[in-house]
């Protein structure tokens, strides 16, 4: 059986605001199998971005556990998480723009996270660590000098890969990394990306709000909606099996490259639910065509309805 190398349970990150909690992230319980990728697909609002940041500890988790190798890095210090598990989990981000201080050039880049987590490195270890960085993600030599204004999106996105790398993360938090970028460079991160995760068995959870990118690099889905985990399930699975109405809203409004075909597009009608105090019903029952009356008073628990595909809905047998 494959080994969890994350086991996330009733993960929680809320936070105050002047209206009420918000409960951006609610109870998540989700496994994450050594050199896999789990998309995580959702609108943007859902949590996904928090639940990513929350496994980074970059949020603390307001309650629940996340067990890295079986042990709960959710309750540690920070001071004990940087120590044993920074350089272990790495975080991609969608705008590599914005996460790369423009006085610096590429190599400068790339050597900084590496001379920071080995200060016992000499200066010409750093920069050949560095060096085999960017050859690791296809940067050429020849730009070491150059600043990230003069480079492309593409370029700018592998020099956040390579930093990510250098410290031999085991899992990555890739978040959103292709959607800033131009389709045809998008396939070449993606494809850099899986490269990659061949290589090093990286482990990613994938965040995207685009259904067609996580197709093509996830092994299993997850799909959040109001900081809720709805529906998990083997990739393949859900782009034919879905069983959630809003997976099925989802995977809808995918365009199909073919004139010819006849896809109906299912339309969201209704309000969006307010995820400051949310009551405990089912939080897509105000734009869900099927809701019942218990849809509008009881929360679904997350249920198992084929091996490994998991829904959050009362009337999921009905959908299958
Ligand atoms: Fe729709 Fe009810 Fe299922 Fe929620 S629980 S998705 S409202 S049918």
């Amino acid at each position: 059986m494959a080994e969890n190398l994350i086991e996330i349970k009733n993960l929680k990150k809320y936070f105050q605001t002047p209206k009420g909690q918000l409960h951006a992230v609610d109870n998540v319980t989700m496994n994450i199998e050594k050199g896999k990728t789990v998309g995580v697909v959702g609108e943007s609002g859902c949590g996904k971005s928090t639940l990513g940041k929350t496994l980074m500890r970059l949020h603390t988790p307001t309650s629940g556990e996340i067990l890295y190798k079986g042990t709960d890095i959710a309750s540690m210090s920070m001071r004990q998480f940087k120590k044993k598990y920074r350089a272990d989990i790495q975080m991609i981000f969608q705008d590599p723009y914005a996460s790369l201080d423009p006085r610096m050039s590429v190599l400068q880049l790339i050597k900084e996270p590496i001379a920071i987590n080995n200060p016992k490195m000499s200066k010409a270890e750093v920069e050949q660590k560095a060096q085999e960085m960017m050859e690791l993600v296809g940067l050429a030599k020849r730009l070491e000098s150059s600043y990230p204004h003069e480079l492309d999106g593409g370029r700018r996105q592998r020099i956040g890969i390579a930093r990510a790398l250098s410290l031999n993360p085991e899992f990555i938090v890739c978040d959103e990394p292709v959607s800033a970028l131009d389709v045809s460079i998008q396939a070449q991160i993606l494809n850099l990306l899986q490269d990659l995760q061949e290589e090093r068995g990286l482990t990613y959870m994938f965040i995207t709000h685009d259904m067609s990118v996580v197709k093509h690099i996830s092994d299993d889905i997850a799909v959040m909606y109001l900081g809720q985990l709805i529906e998990k399930c083997p990739a393949n699975e859900i782009f034919k099996d879905t069983i959630h109405p809003y997976s099925q809203a989802l995977l809808s409004a995918i365009p199909i490259p073919d004139i010819h075909a006849k896809k109906e597009r299912m339309i969201l009608k209704g309000e969006l639910t307010s995820p400051i105090n949310p009551k405990k019903c089912c939080r897509f029952a105000a734009r869900c065509p099927y809701a019942t009356e218990q849809c509008f008073n009881e929360e679904p628990t997350l249920r198992e309805m084929r091996p490994g595909h998991k829904v959050a809905c009362h009337l999921a047998e009905q959908f299958m």
